[in-house]
């Protein structure tokens, strides 16, 4: 990469991660359970973590680094918190998965109603994904209509029809992106660029009276991150009400994270129904789907719209869900929001001096950059017009530096609340150094 720099390089160590993952390309695809841990966004071959403490991870040869991936969000506390593990701990000892309910389900989800007034009842899975699927069975069911509209960039899990590509044009029904997901199957969605609510609107005047639900990421953190617009989502609110749709809120990442009720509290929008998964288990598999009673009570037992789940509001993932969610306070919040944005100050600076051309986007502790000139990046296609290949460049010089972004530039950076100024200032050191690097490799 860069061959004449005068910028000292640290090399690093990586020979246990290396033959590690060679062992583990023969026995799991890819070498990977979930694709972008695979670093090919990032052309390269993939660390191997062996233990995290609090913001840091350590790969297999012991390498440190300030963790920004941060278990893709869920981490809100950083690495094996005390209190969390003290509180699986105790579970522990009671059993692990008990077969019926128990008293810690009442408990997180009194948590998730207090903290989210649009939350009448909770449905406990096991993940992002389950959680939209229930969600938008529920809606299809609750309206008797089949169509559903998503928007460019929003992921919601990996459902077969929820896996659709931009369509060429509005209200054209989408392509599957993933092989082995029937043309059927994507018929009825509609895929829109995100924050184009007028979009929406000549969707809706088109088809309607057809369409059950709009889910969205009410602050999209699957393309980088991509605040709503002003006006966005009450526009989405105020639509789906107009034609008797539901709004789907998809919160998984969101919930907790950019305040205690999520992006329905920022913005003082409140949707029909909202997913949740990540922070609420604590940094173990959960999903949630949670809304207006009405709808919800159409879920088996009580209603007719089948949901059901072995490991559903397991015990582990109910008490560290639990003892995380007790540890959000207003100061904590406060905490991530003075952090969060002294690394972007940090970053916006460090590129300046560097002559990168870089652009910020951040809510809260989500935060992303792109290699850009733009001024404004507002849906996918702006997303996609950003220099990949030099935020390949960036990520391998902040791994060098003791540093591990996501390695792809559609995925959120996270802080956390294990994160303190020291670290977020070897961060920013890290940022001016690599694009400094990146500079002269130019
Ligand atoms: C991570 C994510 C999901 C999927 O959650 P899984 O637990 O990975 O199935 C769904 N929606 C959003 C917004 C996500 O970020």
């Amino acid at each position: 990469m860069a061959k004449s720099v005068t910028v000292k390089q640290p090399i690093l160590r990586l020979e246990e991660s290396r033959r590690q993952y060679a062992r583990a390309t023969r026995v799991l695809v890819g070498g990977v359970n979930s694709p972008v841990r695979s670093f090919m966004s990032v052309g390269g071959e993939p660390l191997i973590v062996e233990r995290g403490e609090g913001p840091f991870i350590y790969d297999a040869d012991g390498n440190e680094y300030v963790d920004f991936i941060c278990g893709w969000g869920a981490l809100i506390l950083g690495h094996a918190r005390r209190e969390v593990l003290q509180a699986v701990q105790a579970t522990l000892e009671k059993g692990t998965i008990l077969g019926l309910t128990n008293e810690l389900e009442i408990e997180l989800a009194e948590r998730i109603i207090e903290a989210f007034p649009s939350i009448e009842l909770v449905r406990f899975v096991n993940s992002g994904t389950e959680a939209a699927m229930t969600a938008i069975r529920l809606a299809r069911a609750y309206t008797g209509r089949r169509k559903i509209l998503k928007f460019e960039g929003c992921y919601h899990g990996h459902l077969d029809y929820l896996l659709t590509k931009a369509g060429s044009g509005l209200a054209t029904y989408s392509l599957p992106a993933s092989d082995g997901v029937p043309e059927e199957i994507t018929r009825d969605t509609i895929t829109v660029p995100y924050n184009d609510a007028d979009a929406v609107e000549s969707v809706f005047k088109q088809a309607g009276p057809e369409i059950a639900c709009v889910i969205v990421e009410p602050i999209a953190g699957n393309m980088g991150v991509v605040p709503p617009k002003q006006g966005f989502l009450e526009a989405l609110r105020e639509i789906t009400e107009r034609y008797g749709s539901l709004l789907i809120f998809d919160e998984v990442i969101t919930g907790f994270r950019v305040a205690r009720g999520g992006a329905q509290e920022l913005y003082g929008v409140r949707p029909d129904l909202t997913c949740l998964g990540k922070i609420i288990g604590g940094g173990f598999p959960i999903g949630a789907v949670g809304g207006r009673a009405e709808i919800m009570k159409l879920l088996t037992p009580t209603g007719r719209v089948y949901q059901a789940g072995t490991f559903s509001g397991n015990p582990i993932s109910m008490s560290a869900g639990i003892a995380t969610i007790d540890l959000l306070t207003p100061q904590l919040y406060e905490r991530l929001e003075h952090l969060s944005s002294t690394l972007e100050r940090g970053v916006v600076e460090a590129a300046k001096n560097s002559n990168a051309n870089i652009l910020t986007n951040r809510v809260g502790s989500m935060f992303s950059l792109f290699f850009t000139d733009r001024r404004r990046v507002e849906n996918y296609s702006d997303v996609q017009s950003s220099d990949r290949a030099r935020f390949t460049q960036l990520f391998w010089e902040m791994v060098r530096r003791g540093v591990l972004l996501p390695p792809s530039p559609f995925e959120t950076i996270f802080v956390s609340a294990s994160h303190d100024e020291a670290v977020v200032k070897r961060a920013v050191e890290a940022f001016a150094e690599a694009f400094r690097v990146i500079g002269e490799a130019a």
